[in-house]
């Protein structure tokens, strides 16, 4: 008999949020990540709204807010032109 109700495959955001969802929703939960060492390059150029809005639900939105620089904008360029902002 297993020891958990959810089985997640990947620690990566996806699969650590949703852990983080399940168990505040009382579930039991296992986390199966294949790598042994975080990865070394980042990954955290910029959170948008929606990604933010989803840290929040999991409460973690202000402690990743208090870590951040925030960006009122960007914009997107290739070959000297800009292609959104
Ligand atoms: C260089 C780079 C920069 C980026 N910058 C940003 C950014 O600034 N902002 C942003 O929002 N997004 C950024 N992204 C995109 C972001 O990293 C991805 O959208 C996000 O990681 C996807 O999350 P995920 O959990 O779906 O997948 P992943 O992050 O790929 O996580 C999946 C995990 O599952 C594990 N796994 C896979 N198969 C198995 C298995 N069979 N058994 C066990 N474990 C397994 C993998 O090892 C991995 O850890 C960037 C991506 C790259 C490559």
């Amino acid at each position: 008999m297993p020891d958990h109700d959810v089985l997640i495959v990947g620690a990566g955001p996806v699969g650590l949020l949703l852990a983080c969802l399940l168990v505040q929703d009382g579930m039991r939960v296992e986390v199966c990540e294949r790598r042994t060492h975080a990865d070394d390059r980042t990954r955290a150029i910029g959170i948008h709204r929606p990604g933010l809005e989803a840290l929040d639900t999991a409460g973690i939105g202000t402690a990743v807010r208090a870590e951040a620089l925030r960006l009122e904008g960007g914009e997107v360029r290739s070959r000297r032109r800009s292609l959104a902002s």
